[in-house]
């Protein structure tokens, strides 16, 4: 991982091999990062995305898995809990997936944009099994 700050806003490249929702967690606790909004994209080797159901306040998963998976987008906060990431991926035949973040391997690079805030707490919101951003 390498990085630059431009003012206030962080620029992150990832590497291949570098787990994005560890390497970014990671990051923000080495630059005491408490809450933000991130914003990249980038070329993948493995990604897990995840389906949320209110019924069973549980992710449905779904692996992917290629020589590349272009990052569309990836889009997200980070909070008191960590990365929390959304991305919309693609592969050779231009179709379309897209969920939330479980894990997600690079294999060419990630570009991200991280913009620091004041932190965010979350709360356990019961109807889920979520921790909600407590705003
Ligand atoms: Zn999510």
């Amino acid at each position: 991982m390498k990085f630059r700050k431009e003012g206030n806003c962080f620029i992150v490249k990832l590497e291949p091999g570098d787990e994005v929702i560890a390497s970014l967690k990671k990051f923000c606790e080495e630059q005491n990062v408490k809450s933000g909004f991130v914003q990249g994209i980038g070329g993948a080797s493995e990604c897990v995305l995840g389906a949320f159901d209110g019924k069973t306040k549980k992710y449905a998963e779904k692996t992917f898995h290629g020589n590349f998976i272009e990052i569309l987008s990836l889009a997200g906060d980070v909070t008191e809990t960590g990365p929390h990431l959304h991305a919309v991926i693609g592969g050779h035949d231009f179709a379309c997936s897209g969920g939330h973040v479980i894990s997600m391997t690079i294999g060419v690079t990630a570009e991200l944009f991280l913009f620091p805030s004041e932190a965010i707490p979350r709360e356990l919101d019961p109807r889920f099994d979520l921790k909600l951003m407590k705003l």
